[in-house]
Formats: C-alpha cells, sequence, structure tokens
C-alpha cells in the first residue's frame, strides 16, 4: 500500500504556490485515487500555512515548513525542511514538480531518506504499482520506468499536468519543525531581468518562433533587422508570449560585434527550438520566418495548435507540419498584429 506525499513550494509572493505545484498536488490526488492511497502534500516557504489554504479542497493531510529562514531557495534551509517533511510524512511515493528550488535539492533529499529519485516524469499511470514515464534522447524515446525501492521520488515536469483548481479555504495545517542547519549562504535578493528582457516564458499561452527570414533580404531588395528586431519585441510586449528561434537564425552573429553577439540581441541559442534546441510545452506556436525543417520542427512536439507565416508555399510547415499557414510576408502580418494588439490594450 503506498502512501503519498506532494512536496510543494511557494513562488516569489511568499504565501501562493507556484502554478507548478499546484500541477504536482494534481498528479498526486489523482495516483491517491488510483491506489487509494494516504495522501500528504507538504508546502515550504515564508507564509506556508497561508498558501496551504489553496489545496485544502484535496482534504489531505497538510505539512508546512514556515518562516524568514524558507524565504528564499537556498540549499541548506530547503534540503533540511524537505527532509523534514518528508520524514513528518512517512511516504513511499514522492511528487515534486521539477522546478529550480527543487531540482536543486530533490537528489541530496532522496539519499537523506535512503531512497530513489527520477527526474523529468512526464506521466503517472497504475497497475498493481506505480508507472511513470519520461523522454530520452532528445524527446524521441519514451521509456516507462517503474522501481521497487521506495521511497520513491519523482520530479515532475512542468506543464505535464493540469494544476490544481480546488476552492481556497482555511486549512488545518501541521508545522514540522526544522533543526535550522549551519549556513554559508545569504540571500540578499533577488534580481531579474526586465519583463522584456526575459524572452523565455515557459508558462506563457504562446510560442512566437523567429526564423533566419527575418535577417534576409526582402522583395524590395534590402535587409530590415532593425524593423524585425522592433516587431519581434512589440509583439513579445504585447502578447505576453514566449520567444523561440530557428538555429538559423540563433546562430547568425553581429557584424563586428564578436562572438557573443547575436544579430538580433535579444536572442540567444537559449532561444533556440529543435533536435539541437529545447522542446517546450505551449498550448500554441506561431511561426515566422522560418522554413519548417525537420530538425527545427521536432522541437514543436509538446505544442498544441500550431500555425505559420511563410513567404514560401512550398516550405515544411506547408506539408502538413502546421495546421495553418499563411502564405504572407511576416513583416506586414506581424506589423498589422501589432497595431490591432495596441488598439486593444489602449
Ligand atoms: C544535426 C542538425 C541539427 C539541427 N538542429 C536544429 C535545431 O535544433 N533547430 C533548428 O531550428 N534547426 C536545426 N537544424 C537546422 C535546420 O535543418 C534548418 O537549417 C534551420 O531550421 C533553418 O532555419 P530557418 O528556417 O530559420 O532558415 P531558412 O531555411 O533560411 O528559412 C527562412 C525562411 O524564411 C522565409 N521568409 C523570408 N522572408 C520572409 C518574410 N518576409 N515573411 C515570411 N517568410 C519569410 C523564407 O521563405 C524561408 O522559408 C539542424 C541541422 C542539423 C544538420
Amino acid at each position: 500500500m503506498e502512501t503519498i506525499l506532494v512536496l510543494t513550494h511557494v513562488d516569489e509572493t511568499g504565501s501562493a504556490l507556484t502554478k507548478a505545484s499546484l500541477e504536482a498536488v494534481s498528479a498526486g490526488v489523482e495516483l491517491a485515487k488510483q491506489h487509494t492511497a494516504k495522501l500528504t502534500i507538504g508546502v515550504l516557504g515564508a507564509d506556508a500555512p497561508a498558501a496551504a489554504g489553496a489545496v485544502a479542497a484535496t482534504g489531505a493531510r497538510l505539512l508546512a515548513v514556515s518562516g524568514e529562514a524558507f524565504a528564499q531557495p537556498r540549499y541548506a534551509t530547503d534540503a533540511a525542511a524537505c527532509e523534514a517533511i518528508c520524514r513528518a510524512a512517512q511516504a513511499s511515493i514522492v511528487l515534486a514538480p521539477g522546478s529550480s528550488r527543487f531540482t536543486r535539492v530533490a537528489a541530496g533529499v532522496a539519499h537523506r531518506l535512503g531512497g530513489f529519485l527520477d527526474t523529468h516524469i512526464t506521466s503517472l499511470s497504475s497497475n498493481d504499482s506505480v508507472d511513470a514515464t519520461r523522454w530520452f534522447y532528445r524527446q524521441r524515446v519514451e521509456a516507462t520506468i517503474s522501481r521497487e525501492a521506495r521511497p520513491w521520488f519523482l520530479l515532475l515536469d512542468a506543464g505535464t499536468h493540469a494544476a490544481f483548481a480546488g476552492e481556497s479555504a482555511a486549512a488545518q495545517v501541521e508545522p514540522v519543525a526544522v533543526t535550522l542547519p549551519a549556513t554559508r549562504t545569504t540571500v540578499e535578493g533577488l534580481r531579474s531581468p526586465m519583463r522584456d528582457a526575459q524572452t523565455i516564458r515557459p508558462d506563457a499561452k504562446l510560442l512566437f518562433v523567429t526564423g533566419a527570414g527575418w535577417t534576409k533580404k526582402q522583395p524590395d531588395g534590402h535587409i530590415h533587422v532593425a524593423e524585425a528586431g522592433e516587431l519581434i519585441l512589440a509583439f513579445l510586449r504585447l502578447s505576453g508570449a514566449s520567444l523561440g528561434s530557428s538555429k538559423s537564425l540563433a546562430d547568425q552573429k553581429a557584424e563586428g560585434a564578436g562572438e557573443e553577439q547575436s544579430v538580433l540581441p535579444f536572442l540567444t541559442h537559449m532561444n533556440q527550438i529543435g533536435q539541437t534546441g529545447s522542446t517546450p510545452r505551449h498550448a500554441k506556436g506561431l511561426s515566422t520566418c522560418c522554413h519548417g525543417e525537420e530538425p527545427h520542427v521536432v522541437g514543436w512536439r509538446f505544442i498544441g495548435e500550431r500555425r505559420a507565416i511563410s513567404l514560401d508555399p512550398n516550405c515544411g510547415w506547408t506539408r502538413g507540419k502546421a495546421d495553418v499557414v499563411y502564405v504572407a510576408d511576416a513583416f506586414q502580418v506581424m506589423a498589422k498584429v501589432n497595431a490591432l494588439l495596441e488598439a486593444r490594450s489602449a
């Protein structure tokens, strides 16, 4: 008989659970139902009891480690907190979001508990025991894993489960005491890039992909890189989309600016989508000025509805890789789209 613990943590407000935590809660509720197992949810953060209200409707036992020492991610305090929650819950299966905060400590905590850890889990299913799936070899091979060893820690990839959305209520939360370990790291605060500079937004509904066409000679015989940059940034600002790129565009360097400076200064290889790039998860994707070649499109595996704007009626997108293709000039289309979005937000 399994006992299931979902480890969660708060977001930057200190008193609300992250979306990825709520996704892990959904996975835990589902798994507990399948196994008629006892479910415990552990919450970590500055004001964990306040955050726990969001999952009161699960009816799970709620454990919390709270206080200023846990306001910021830090290995020593986070590992001690997770260990204390795990020991209090005595769980055989521990689910947690694969956030940077938990990815950093999960292996250490599993070791302290004498358990095993698997990461990048995308789904869970049950027969007699628990099966977990994850992808290998750049999302080409999907494996189903099961283990006899317990406790079994599973870090879930973001975007693979619906976020738990039960009614918020006052929760009966059991505080878990943690003996504070010696700390060497003092967290002085957070410095994050401006919204305009942060172009990779995993929680965005839309992935907006830019291809090398933005920097190519256009029908008027000229290139328009500066205009391309303005159109792209304006669309990102107005839509909140996440920015992806083809390899050809991410590889292009600005003339005379050295190895590091991309032709579009806000683009890096972190934005690259595809076989040698990333495979993000978004409900929709819009490709612009990109040919849609296979090594690029394999990165679109987890994009729901796919649309593309390309001048080439024979591009890869039109050959069955997109749901809708606009054979049109992306400069003109995006200028019009931006004007419509601008008018709507005014
Ligand atoms: C081992 C290997 C790994 C690779 N990995 C990746 C990867 O991870 N990701 C990746 O992206 N690629 C990858 N590639 C490269 C890939 O094969 C393509 O070369 C690349 O995706 C092409 O980028 P692109 O479509 O932006 O550029 P191009 O092929 O140059 O296409 C540009 C397109 O823009 C269109 N266009 C131009 N102007 C306009 C306009 N005004 N409006 C609309 N459309 C316009 C053109 O018609 C053209 O179709 C890999 C290749 C290899 C061999």
